[in-house]
């Protein structure tokens, strides 16, 4: 597989940085060049499954793959059952990248963080606590929707910007939606704020997709829920995070009217033909 591909597909993740032992002992492993063991890693994805509840992995490792209907084999273990971490090793790279793109994924309402394996260091110092999801922005200004620089400031307010999606009318769409990384370490962000060009700072409503495990609505952690927080008991009104930060499927507007007629000759026309 071609090294760019590789890099697109850990959507904005950095080389794994491996703690060094200190220790002079040992031999330089080789990793030889067997061309097939190459090409059987790069079809590997490492996981951790994120919940302070008791979790059987294998039988999640079990339940995924068959739910995932691949259209290849996909062979998977559990490596360290107390951290809940896993992998999985694919067989067709359509599967692969299917898991990839479908994040954020979970079992029993537990949020799963994947990455590749790295070729250095262990196979659990993989960093597994970051998930690309789609974020979505609501009711912001018409104007700038499209400039890629604001978008990449949204994203950073909530993690890291990975990409963002290009639709034929944003002006008229709800929200923008972006793809970002999140560090499952911390707190969901529920809102931005952005300054606008006459100074005033506004707030403006965040919502994730696919956005289905359980998740602290009172501090805003995966992990656990609201019932299990330490920094609880939360009264009803003191729950920063909620339902309402879960999306619906996204579906991009599609009521188009051609103008016919006379309308097509007045403005509306002139407005079709200058935004085609
Ligand atoms: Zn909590």
């Amino acid at each position: 597989m071609a090294e760019s591909s590789r890099r697109q597909r850990r959507e904005g993740k950095q080389p794994v940085d491996v703690r060094d032992d200190g220790g002079e002992g040992g031999f330089v492993w080789d990793v030889g060049d067997d061309i097939e063991e190459k090409e059987r890693a790069e079809l590997m994805l490492v996981g951790k499954i994120w919940a302070s509840k008791t979790t059987n992995v294998r039988a999640a490792v079990d339940v995924m793959t068959k739910l995932w209907s691949p259209k290849g084999a996909i062979v998977g273990n559990v490596i360290d059952a107390k951290n809940k971490i896993f992998v999985f090793r694919f067989s067709d790279i359509r599967d692969n990248n299917r898991v990839i793109e479908g994040q954020p994924w979970h079992f029993d309402n537990q949020i799963w963080c994947f990455d590749e394996p790295s070729d250095m260091g262990k196979l659990t110092d993989t960093p597994l606590f970051l998930v690309p999801m789609w974020a979505r922005i609501y009711d912001l200004p018409v104007r700038g929707r499209s400039n890629e620089a604001n978008l990449r400031k949204l994203g950073e307010q909530l993690g890291k910007f990975v990409s963002m999606d290009v639709i034929p009318n944003p002006e008229i769409e709800r929200a923008v939606r972006i793809r970002v990384l999140h560090n499952v370490r911390q707190p969901l962000k529920s809102t931005v704020s952005i300054r606008m060009p006459n100074g005033m700072s506004r707030e403006f409503d965040v919502k994730y997709e696919r956005l289905q495990a359980t998740f602290c609505y009172g501090c805003g952690v995966f992990e656990h829920g609201e019932k299990e927080c330490e920094e609880g008991p939360y009264e009803e009104g003191e729950l920063r995070f909620g339902e309402w930060m879960r999306a619906s499927p996204w579906k991009v507007t599609k009521t188009v009217v051609e103008p016919v007629g006379k309308a097509a000759r007045s403005l509306g026309g002139n407005l079709t033909r200058r935004l085609k």
